[in-house]
This record gives C-alpha cells, sequence and structure tokens, in this order.
C-alpha cells in the first residue's frame, strides 16, 4: 500500500493526478456542475443523439417489452433476434458482408487483435492509435511495429524490412484521430495493405456517424471499405448510445465468434441499448443534415481561430488548437471554464513537449454564436 501512496503523490505534485469529476446532468450540449451551468466542447456526443426523443422512445419501449438485462453472453441466452438484426444493419451501413456486435469499443479491440494475431504474426500500427488497440496487440503477443503517424513512408520501410519474417501482418489505424482530429490516408495505407499481402484494420470510433455519403465513416468516403478487412467502430459517440462492432467478411465474423475472449466471455449488451442502436443508425442514415451541420460547424470554428493567428490542428469535428506550454494551456483551459466552457487541455506525456492543446470536440448543440463567443474568449486568455 505504501508503493500505492507514493505513486498517487507523485503523480499529484506533477500535476497529472486523474481524478473523476461528476456532473449533475448533461443535456442539450452543456453540463451541469455544482450549481453552474458549462457548454460541453469535451463530449464524444457529436450528433447530440444521446438525448434525442427517438432514442429513448426506442429503449422505453424496449425496456417495457424485453425487460433490463439480457441474461447471459450471446453464446449461452443472450443472443436475440435484435442483436443480429443490428448486425445485418451495421454490416449494410458499412458495406461489409457481416457484423459482429461487442459490449464496447474497448472490449471490441482487445478482443479482435488478439484473436487475429499471435506470436508468429507482427502488427504494424499508427503511433497515436488508441489505448485499446495498444492493449489489444499487447494481448496478441504479436511483435509490435508503431508508424509515425500518418507517415505511409515510415510504414512502408517498416513493412519492406520486417513484413518478410512473420507469417501474418496486420495493419492498424484509425481512421478520425482523438487527439489531433485529423485523418489517416487510408487509400495509401490500402495499397501497402495490398502490396506487402497484410491484414487492415481501421478503428472508426470518431468518424462513424460523421464522415461518408451515408454516414458510416472515413472508409466509405474514402471508397476502401472493401478493402478494409476489419472496420470497427462504436455506438458510444457520434451515434449517442453504448456499444461497438466489427464488420467484415463473413468468415471473419464467423472466427470471431470462436475466438474473440471480450465476445464470448462477457455478458450481452441489454436488448433496450441495442434498439437505441438500431434507432440511431436509422437517424444517420435519414438524417444527413446534422453531420453537415456539425463539419460546417467544424470549419467556421478553424477558420474563426486561424484568423486570429491560432495554429490548428486536423479536419474533421475535432478541433485542437496548439497552445505551447503545459502551464500556459492549462491556464487558459482554467480560464475557459470560469467563462463557461468545458474542455480538455491535453499536455504532455499526451502530446510532444510544447505541443500542449485545447481539444474543442464539437456537437451540433454548438451554435455559431456560441462559437464565436469561444473564439474571442481564448483570444483575450492567450494574451
Ligand atoms: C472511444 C474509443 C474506443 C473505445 O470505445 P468505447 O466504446 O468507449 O469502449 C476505441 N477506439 C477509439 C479510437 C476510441 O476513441
Amino acid at each position: 500500500m505504501e508503493d500505492i501512496k507514493k505513486f498517487l503523490d507523485k503523480r499529484r505534485e506533477e500535476g497529472l493526478l486523474r481524478i473523476l469529476r461528476p456532473h449533475g446532468a448533461r443535456r442539450g450540449g452543456r453540463i451541469f456542475l455544482k450549481g453552474r451551468e458549462y457548454f460541453d466542447l469535451s463530449s464524444n456526443d457529436y450528433l447530440g443523439l444521446s438525448d434525442h426523443p427517438q432514442l429513448i422512445e426506442a429503449g422505453q419501449k424496449a425496456y417495457a417489452e424485453f425487460g433490463a438485462g439480457s441474461g447471459g453472453s450471446r453464446l449461452l441466452s443472450g443472443d436475440s433476434e435484435l442483436h443480429h438484426e443490428l448486425e445485418s444493419r451495421v454490416a449494410l451501413f458499412k458495406g461489409k458482408e457481416a457484423s459482429l456486435i461487442f459490449n464496447s469499443g474497448y472490449q471490441a479491440n482487445i478482443g479482435i487483435l488478439s484473436a487475429i494475431a499471435g506470436p508468429a504474426d507482427a502488427v504494424f500500427c499508427d503511433r497515436l492509435a488508441h489505448a485499446s488497440l495498444i492493449d489489444g496487440m499487447i494481448l496478441s503477443q504479436a511483435r509490435f511495429f508503431r508508424f509515425r503517424h500518418n507517415d505511409v513512408e515510415h510504414l512502408r520501410e517498416l513493412l519492406q524490412k520486417e513484413r518478410g519474417r512473420f507469417k501474418k501482418a496486420i495493419i492498424v489505424t484509425e481512421s478520425v484521430f482523438s487527439m489531433d482530429g485529423d485523418r489517416a490516408p487510408l487509400k495509401d495505407i490500402v495499397g501497402l495493405k495490398k502490396e506487402f499481402n497484410c491484414l487492415m484494420m481501421v478503428d472508426e470510433a470518431h468518424a462513424t456517424g460523421i464522415f461518408g455519403s451515408r454516414g458510416s465513416g472515413v472508409a466509405e468516403e474514402d471508397g476502401v471499405a472493401e478493402d478494409v478487412d476489419l472496420l470497427m467502430g462504436t455506438f458510444g459517440k457520434a451515434l449517442g448510445s453504448f456499444g461497438a462492432y466489427v464488420a467484415a467478411s463473413k468468415l471473419m465474423v464467423d472466427y470471431l465468434v470462436n475466438t474473440a475472449r471480450s465476445f464470448i466471455y462477457s455478458t450481452a449488451l441489454p436488448l433496450p441499448v441495442i434498439a437505441v442502436n438500431l434507432a440511431s443508425l436509422d437517424l444517420v442514415r435519414h438524417d444527413p443534415g446534422r453531420r453537415l451541420q456539425l463539419l460546417e460547424l467544424a470549419k467556421f470554428l478553424r477558420q474563426g481561430l486561424k484568423d486570429k493567428g491560432f495554429q490548428v490542428k486536423g479536419d474533421s469535428q475535432i478541433v485542437p488548437v496548439v497552445l505551447g506550454s503545459a502551464f500556459q494551456t492549462q491556464r487558459i483551459a482554467q480560464n475557459l471554464q470560469e467563462k463557461g466552457f468545458w474542455m480538455l487541455a491535453v499536455r504532455p506525456p499526451t502530446v510532444p513537449e510544447g505541443q500542449s492543446r485545447l481539444r474543442l470536440s464539437l456537437t451540433t448543440y454548438h451554435t455559431e454564436e456560441i462559437l464565436k463567443k469561444l473564439i474571442d474568449d481564448i483570444s483575450s486568455a492567450a494574451v
């Protein structure tokens, strides 16, 4: 216990202690905390669907009809026709033959990677990939090579040097990156996948619901859904609900049902969650206005900040503003919080030294008016 206390004390001294800050409520793009109200610029509820009446109604109906819990894992008594209906719909949405639902994105990524890669294989992964992908690779016991963020030439070098030594090779990337808000060059990576005979997995957690004409993600928008072997995504972000999926070939899905331990050994998602996910997919398919509005807002915010001389990264609904030192960034974030904006200050070691940033995560609740005030407040806090 002494070690544990020391660890926490050290974290606290370095200003790196993680603490939980429960809010009273989160609705309409605002969070309510200790009697105050903030515009929420830290949420992944990009399309504002988490409190959409159609989703709430679908959930309420399913609770009344099916009850609260699923009663077991999918391979026991937890498997329902509704789970399969959602899987068919996801497959159509993503342009793949089949799909498999996982309980969360974290469980999907550790389950998939540990199932498809083993000690004789290699995983080539973008350096900024999400922790769940890293943990999946560690679990798989495959050899692990990280290429520089979105650097296709570096990936090519690594493949040229290392591919030959391994049985299977899997290239792993996200399509929209959480901390940089930028998109992966999926077409180029698909080219390398083919050239070097690899499998390819893309995590579309931040892209699902936002990019592509159906709203299914960047793989759709870039026309490469067919070439990506495993298209993973979640229901917990833009889709406003909970859970995750992988869309792939029927053969691959059958294999995962037999081997992905986070799928096999976990209670199935409750039917109300599945019903909400179905309702959410419907909304995304039939209401492209939301994602177009979101991307317009992102463009407006990026341009506004650039006009004021800020360094703004990315090309999505996630708008990172690089401010420099960790101290300065923290100070500005605090100042903005006092003005009613809730956001994340991203500091080393999450980003390199001198690259500390505000991570502004837009949702359809943010109007141009709110963003204008935000741009002004950032400008006056930064002087
Ligand atoms: C959020 C996220 C996950 C995890 O998904 P959950 O459903 O929250 O567990 C996986 N990958 C990426 C890139 C994410 O951003």
